[in-house]
């Protein structure tokens, strides 16, 4: 077991050997699509017939597997049966599920390039995208074992006469996992590392458009002896199991990562009382972003327009954490304006197996339809194109990186989560009007300031309300252990994934109390409780 937590390194691919570890991944990754995959619930395969296809979106006749999916009653066994396992699981000691977690790390960590060339034909990662994917699941795996062996010590009480006192942290039983498809290795593995380890058991339901990188983990936890029932992986439509699973009275929380409107719909949904159910659910919910980056006028303007179209365009755009929005004081306005065009034309749109490639197709037809209406609507609002603009979904669902500047604020494509390659460039007349654009918005996820001047920065530290606030850098790229991530408002629980705080979302704490000795007194205690 590792003494202390450190980041999993990120691949060198400009080293010959590991690009051609890469290759031979992806060609073996290649030799194993368009499989069959079944649900498992208490460690049983189960095939129902009907299946859902996950597709290559930068080749979209490219099956990547099928994937048979759930009924009602099967979702609602795979509750039940997370319930009855609870039983045992939950008696399990903390040692033995951090253990479980490093052997899973240490497994993902010997079979790293084969996990990224999956989401590289599943999801269109390019090769960087993908390994940074991988890291993350992996230090996710390894932070949270060390967590749940820091909350399993004795915590520390008040000490008075004549007491023994204990507080524990307990787990609190059926949880359900719903992953989104942009980060489906790591997304999917912390919550679901998150809530075993802290002694639950899970239904995983993964999104239907990233299911076998899903079902490769789910192996994993089988390899390492995680008994049967203690995660149950369930396939099929969101929208038909997942209300199932979130309604379910005897689900006890639901750790859920996507967009605000299916996270509202759970918070809503988990909030009715259900007969037969014995708690108040808890609701973990990660969602959208509408992030933005300030640039002010004492900025080193290189390192913004580099930082902005880096946060913008990486993955496509395709990350919560994305800068959909530059906004740049008007006195560097148009030299900034310039600078995003020159780096914008250098990205490489293309095959996501290539490794020149630097962006590749965003995620499905739904995406490429909705994002181009945004293109559009950009346009429309008298938004001015300096970059991109262009798609094709002949093969795949490539869309260009688009710049579109003069965006005003308030805009639809200003207000509303994009998630794909889509960059508004706002001009504001000084800092006061910057950080009054970048707040009005009803997400609170990520951002980003470029100044030199202290000042400036100590105020964005108080009144740039997001989860994560970066300084003179990109506004994505967060590392677990580093920068817990997470955001406030409608872009979420106001959680830290990757944070100190994070395993207690998935406990709750448990005071025993002895009498030390054999007299026991009555005496009023003059407390509240
Ligand atoms: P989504 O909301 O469409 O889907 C997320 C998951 O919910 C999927 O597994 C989907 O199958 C499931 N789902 C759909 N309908 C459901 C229902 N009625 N009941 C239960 N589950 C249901 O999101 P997505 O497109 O997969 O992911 C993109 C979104 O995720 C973006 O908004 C992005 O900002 C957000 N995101 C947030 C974070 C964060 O940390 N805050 C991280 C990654 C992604």
């Amino acid at each position: 077991m590792p003494t202390e937590f450190r980041n999993e390194p990120l691949t060198d691919f400009s080293i010959e050997g590991n690009a051609a570890a890469m290759r031979a991944a992806i060609a073996k990754v290649k030799g194993e699509l368009g499989r069959e995959y079944p649900l498992v619930i208490a460690g049983e395969r189960i095939s129902t017939g009907d299946t859902l296809k996950s597709i290559n979106p930068a080749n979209r006749s490219e099956v990547v597997g099928s994937f048979h999916k759930a009924t009602k009653e099967l979702a609602n066994r795979a509750v039940d049966t997370a319930h009855a396992t609870f039983k045992t699981w939950s008696t399990t000691s903390a040692a033995e599920r951090a253990d479980i977690l490093f052997r899973i790390a240490s497994l993902l960590r010997q079979r790293k390039h084969e996990f990224s060339a999956l989401m590289i034909h599943e999801v269109s990662k390019t090769w960087p995208e993908a390994d940074g994917d991988t890291a993350e699941a992996i230090d996710f795996c390894e932070f949270y074992a060390h967590e749940m062996l820091r909350y399993a010590v004795p915590q520390p009480l008040t000490k008075i006469d004549g007491e023994d006192n204990n507080l524990d942290y307990i787990p609190l039983g059926v949880c359900v996992v719903i992953p989104p498809w942009n980060f489906p290795l790591a997304i999917m593995a912390g919550m679901t590392a998150a809530a075993i380890v802290t002694g639950n058991t899970v239904v995983l339901k993964p999104s239907s458009d990233a299911p076998a990188i899903a079902f490769k983990f789910f192996e994993l936890l089988e390899e390492v002896g995680l008994p049967p029932g203690v995660v149950n992986f369930l396939t099929g439509s969101g929208a038909e199991v997942g209300d199932v699973i979130v309604d379910h009275p005897k689900t006890r929380l639901i750790a859920f990562t996507g967009s605000k409107e299916i996270g509202l719909r759970i918070n809503e949904r988990a909030a009715k009382t259900q007969d037969g159910q014995l708690w108040i659910k808890r609701v973990i919910a990660e969602m959208g972003g509408k992030d933005a980056i300030i640039v002010a006028d004492d900025a080193n303007l290189d390192d913004a327009a580099t930082g902005i179209v880096q946060s913008a365009f990486g993955f496509q755009g395709e990350k919560c954490s994305a800068c959909s929005r530059a906004i740049i004081d008007a006195k560097v306005y148009d030299t900034i304006l310039d600078k995003v065009a020159e780096r914008t034309a250098k990205i490489k749109v293309g095959q996501p197996t290539d490794s020149a490639t630097t962006m590749s197709a965003v995620i499905n037809e739904k995406a490429f339809t909705t994002i181009n209406g945004y293109i559009e609507k950009g346009k429309s609002e008298g938004g001015r194109l300096i970059a991109g603009g262009g798609s094709d979904g002949e093969q795949g669902f490539f869309i260009e990186p688009t710049v579109i500047a003069d965006v005003k604020p308030g805009a639809t494509i200003e207000q509303e989560e994009i998630f794909g390659p889509v960059l508004a460039v706002i001009k504001a007349s000084d800092y006061d009007d910057a950080l009054r654009i970048a707040n009005d918005t009803e997400f609170g996820l990520t951002g980003a300031v470029y100044s030199t001047d202290e000042a400036k920065l100590a105020r964005a530290r108080r009144e740039f309300h997001v989860g994560n606030l970066y300084f003179n850098r990109k506004c994505t790229g967060a590392f677990v252990g580093v920068h817990p991530f997470g955001g406030f408002n409608m872009s979420g629980t106001d959680s830290k994934a990757g944070g100190r705080d994070y395993l207690l979302l998935f406990m709750q704490a448990k005071l025993s109390s002895a009498k030390i000795g054999a007299t026991v007194s009555n005496k009023a205690d003059g407390t509240s409780a």
